[in-house]
């Protein structure tokens, strides 16, 4: 079975880990890593030929429309993870209305082809914010993977399904949802296939986790990490150490890790697994 792989690509000062500690107007005073992260990515995945979604964020999309188009040259999903990288619950619809759709007006300019998916900052489509959903139908969007389906302490719906499903939205227009990956631990949802968790939890968990997933509850897994969890040399910013912890816990081994399981497990971009599934229609995914 093939599983979701996919990359949120925003520098590694968009991290919400950094929020409180530098202001936006800020960002275009750090150094841009983005680029350099993202190549050495395509390249793991290129020596195994895998195909992936690639989230990208509009603020990179506007100043790296090389790197957009470089990415879906190599045949990968360009997606969408708006444009300013600010949780939803921070914007009002208008605001979240201008976020999305510059960012896709940038991605689409970029590469000439419909963008189909999205995700939003720090996965924030919780409860409060469901409403993002109609913006999102509205906008054109055909799937969305931001609804964590977990108890967090900054986003999740608990009691969300855990696997792909159509999603009718507040004023009853229809969504793909693909949520990040959970396994069932003791009676708890536990997330392991991504991002903090992914790096944090031994590798064979990951593995036995999506095995799981395949195996046993006969669905995809969807994965998810970021270009600056692949650069351990990136700089280190004013906060305090369980911030600095969660943010770069094990950094320096997540391309050995992505490489085996590469090897370990089967991978498609977002769009293929759900064209597989019968939820996309035959023909949207690349
Ligand atoms: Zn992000």
């Amino acid at each position: 079975m093939k599983n979701a792989l996919t990359f949120d690509v925003e520098e590694y000062f968009h991290a919400e880990a950094f929020s409180r500690v530098l202001r936006p107007e800020e960002w275009p005073t750090l150094e841009s890593r983005v680029t350099r992260s993202t190549e050495r990515l395509l390249d793991i995945l290129d020596r195994d030929g895998v195909r992936a979604t690639f989230f990208v964020l509009g603020w990179v999309a506007d100043r790296h429309p090389a790197l957009v188009r470089e990415i879906a040259s190599l045949g990968h999903e360009i997606a969408c993870h708006g444009h300013g990288h600010r949780m939803i619950q921070h914007l009002s619809r208008d605001e979240f209305v201008r976020d999305v759709t510059q960012a896709k007006r940038a991605l689409e300019d970029a590469t000439g082809r419909p963008v189909l998916g999205y995700r939003a900052p720090t996965f924030s489509i919780m409860r409060e914010t469901l409403w993002s959903l109609d913006v999102l139908a509205e906008a054109g969007f055909r799937y969305d993977s931001s609804i964590f389906p977990i108890v967090h302490d900054r986003y999740g719906i608990p009691d969300a399904p855990r696997f792909p499903h159509r999603l009718k939205t507040p004023s009853g227009c229809e969504i793909i949802e693909f949520p990040p990956s959970t396994m069932m631990l003791m009676g708890r949802r536990v997330p392991v296939a991504g991002g903090g968790d992914f790096r944090l939890f031994p590798y064979r968990v990951t593995r036995r986790a999506i095995r799981r997933l395949n195996r046993r509850e006969g669905q995809p897994a969807m994965v998810y990490l970021h270009p600056w969890e692949f650069d351990p040399d990136q700089p280190r910013l004013p906060v305090g150490p369980l911030t600095r912890f969660r943010h770069l816990v094990n950094v320096g081994r997540t391309e050995a890790r992505l490489t085996r399981l590469l090897s370990d497990c089967s991978f498609a971009s977002a769009a293929d697994v759900l064209n597989g599934t019968g939820l996309l229609v035959s023909g949207e995914a690349r």
